[in-house]
């Protein structure tokens, strides 16, 4: 049996067993250290939790609700709730995070947030906490992004953030992410590195985890004074993995409660660049500054990979999910682009709810396990809303599924 202490890592050195640590250039740790020792100092600061829980609750909506999606539930024969992160101000769970590295940033003394992004959600939130905390904000974003996600561009440029282009390679996210670490190590003193998921070399994961674990002690909470006791299962949709850490950390210890995170099998789990399902088939090794399990080609290099969802596409996966699944805490399974967007329809048409499609995965899974015979109840994190994803599933999915394509 493993006690408290196996989850409330990681070691000083950054390590979940033998995942994660940090792997970066001998100059950047110096930096990197002055920000762990930052963090270590204010995460026991009143002053500093004060100041983010006033912003939790008056800023961005906490706390989220629990629902119990009655409709879905008597559909499928057990009881499904759902952990609303889709209601938070900008709409996901993200701007947990990015309010925590931007107030830490503050307080660093840094004038400036840089960040990639891919889909330009983390982009957008954290361009919204740079506006409220009084930080310069760039953003770094391929140039292919940047015309397919233009609403997001606007959004970040109308916040007081530049959004800067990645011109070289495929134009996508892996080139943002070098632009950006470009960018950085030009200015570490001055610049803050806000990683979006709880990826990277330590203190990230450990950090970013932190200031998602709201979600799941409120969750907790929530439940217990809903029905009583405790859920007998959590899903949640693993990308980097933070939604799902967050939700997640308040129940480790609690072995009554199977935790699934769900990673997306794309278009075909069998081909190469076809998923993003790190978990299920990737190795462990060594990428963006941590070990982890990860997704790489022939060559060493990270693998290209595909989801329908932009905010699934990552080719590793945060070190304490790789340690997790290890110790077989968690459950790690995936679902494909299309039982996810069944599940996208199901929810806006059965509880009139429209999810974010990375959250669709979740849905989808839970939804699997009901169809599979389980009845015990099933809380799933929602980890956003799918206001972002309605042209793109007009355009795609439209005919299918009675929806018109005026695009
Ligand atoms: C970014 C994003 C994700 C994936 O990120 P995680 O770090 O895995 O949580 C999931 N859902 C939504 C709505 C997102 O925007």
């Amino acid at each position: 049996m493993k006690n408290t202490f196996d989850y409330v890592l990681p070691n000083e050195q950054g390590f979940f067993g033998e995942y994660g640590g940090s792997f970066i250039p001998e100059q950047l740790q110096t930096i990197i250290d002055e920000i762990t020792a930052a963090y270590l100092e204010i995460r026991q600061d009143p002053a500093f939790v004060e100041e983010l829980s006033e912003l939790y609750r008056h800023y961005v909506g906490r706390p989220s609700p629990i629902f119990h999606a009655r409709n879905l539930s008597a559909k499928y024969g057990t009881d499904i709730y759902l952990k609303r992160e889709d209601l938070n101000h900008t709409g996901a769970h993200k701007i947990n995070h990015c309010l925590g590295e931007a107030l830490l940033a503050k307080k660093m003394g840094k004038q400036k947030l840089i960040a990639e992004t891919g889909a330009g959600q983390h982009g957008v939130a954290l361009a919204t906490a740079a506006a409220l905390v009084g930080l310069e904000c760039d953003i770094y974003m391929g140039e292919v992004d940047i015309k397919k996600e233009h609403p997001n561009v606007v959004r970040m440029q109308i916040l007081g953030a530049k959004v800067i282009p990645a011109t070289h390679g495929r134009k996508t996210l892996k080139e943002a992410v070098d632009a950006a670490f470009e960018g950085y190590v030009k200015d570490p003193v001055t610049q803050f590195y806000a990683i979006g998921s709880v990826v990277g070399p330590h203190p990230f994961p450990m950090m970013v985890r932190d200031f998602q674990s709201i979600v799941g002690n409120e969750a907790k909470e929530q439940f217990m004074e809903m029905t009583g006791g405790l859920p007998d299962n959590i899903v949640a949709c693993v990308g980097g993995g933070s939604n799902a850490m967050g939700i997640f950390s308040a129940f480790l210890d609690d072995k009554a409660v199977a935790l699934h995170g769900v990673e997306p099998s794309g278009r075909n789990l069998d081909e190469d660049g076809e998923h993003a399902a790190t978990i299920t088939k990737g190795q462990p090794g060594i990428m963006h500054g941590f070990k982890s399990y990860m997704l790489q080609d022939a060559q060493g290099e990270p693998m290209e990979v595909y989801s329908v969802a932009s905010g699934l596409d990552y080719p590793s996966v945060g070190p304490q999910h790789s340690y997790l699944k290890d110790l077989g805490r968690v459950q790690y399974s995936h679902i494909n682009d299309a039982e996810a967007i069944d599940a996208f329809f199901d929810l806006s048409r059965m509880e009139g709810i429209i999810p974010a499609i990375e959250s669709a995965h979740a849905v989808a899974h839970a939804i699997r396990m009901a169809k599979e015979g389980e009845r015990g109840t099933i809380l799933i994190n929602l980890s956003g809303r799918g206001d972002k994803d309605i042209d793109f599933v007009a355009e795609n999915y439209g005919k299918q599924y009675g929806v018109m394509n005026i695009l």
